[in-house]
């Protein structure tokens, strides 16, 4: 029988200016939610922008990560690079280079520096300065997935509805881009609101990302599960009932959502 890896997407440790946790401890929190793979995802600069993430820092990145992976528990090293407006935020995962600073003036040249250093690319929090909308053709047409769901930015119980098709919408344009969610994990997020879910026998990091890259995950959320195309598999009477809340709060768009099924 295949195991299930739960897996958290898109964490910051202290590797980033705005992380707070060591990578050891953000291992051990897993291990104790039974949480047994995660994608970290480190800004390359600093809040100004100023200070990079230098060549010798995003080595032994990298290498923290290998040495907490283990049979049964994988560490995948990623990077969130901005665009030098910072309205754009591109995740590579499967870093194992240092990036060409000089080569990331748009988004497409991130995109194309993250491919060329074999990296998985996922636009991050799509809607935040309407990135999304921004893209160019061919660099959607560069991107493996999407962050769907952005905890940080949309809150941890349901992804708004109404972003949540259009974004699935542009996403589903596109053969191999995948949709994600995204925990966005500094501190306080909670890691389970969002669990990527992989069945395979899986031995290193390399494996996972090749069944990543391969749309073979789902994520299950706390009332909502969704497939890695964006189709939700479950939504059980807990998310209706949430939804029903959300609405007699006078949220307006869950109701329009609901009015249209
Ligand atoms: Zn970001
Ligand atoms: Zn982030």
């Amino acid at each position: 029988m295949m195991k299930v890896w739960k897996g958290i997407f898109h964490i910051h440790s202290n590797f980033s200016y705005d992380g707070k946790l060591p990578i050891e401890q953000i291992v051990k929190l897993c291990k104790k939610n039974g949480i047994n793979f995660l994608i970290l995802t480190e800004h390359i600069y600093d809040r100004d922008k100023k200070e990079f993430m230098s060549d010798g820092k995003i080595e032994s990145f990298i290498k923290e990560c290998a040495s907490f992976s283990e049979e049964d528990f994988h560490v995948v090293p990623a990077v969130e690079i901005p665009t030098p407006d910072n309205k754009i935020h591109i995740i590579g995962v499967g870093i194992k280079k240092p990036i060409n600073t000089d080569k990331l003036s748009t988004p497409l040249k991130i995109l194309s520096e993250l491919k060329e250093k074999n990296c998985l690319t996922v636009l991050a929090h799509p809607l935040k300065n309407k990135a999304i909308a921004i893209l160019k053709e061919e660099e959607l047409n560069m991107l493996n997935g999407i962050e769907i769901w952005n905890i940080k930015e949309e809150g941890r119980f349901i992804p708004d509805m109404q972003n949540y098709s259009s974004i699935t919408k542009v996403a589903n344009r596109y053969k191999d881009m995948f949709c994600y969610a995204g925990i966005d994990f500094h501190l306080s997020e909670p890691l389970s609101a969002a669990e990527m879910i992989i069945s395979a026998d899986i031995r290193s990091s390399d494996e996972l990302l090749e069944i990543i890259k391969k749309g073979n995950f789902y994520f299950n959320g706390k009332f909502i599960t969704f497939n890695s195309k964006g189709e939700i598999q479950k939504a059980p009477v807990s998310y209706i009932v949430y939804a029903f809340c959300k609405l007699l709060y006078g949220t307006k768009r869950i109701l329009s959502k609901l009015r249209n099924r």
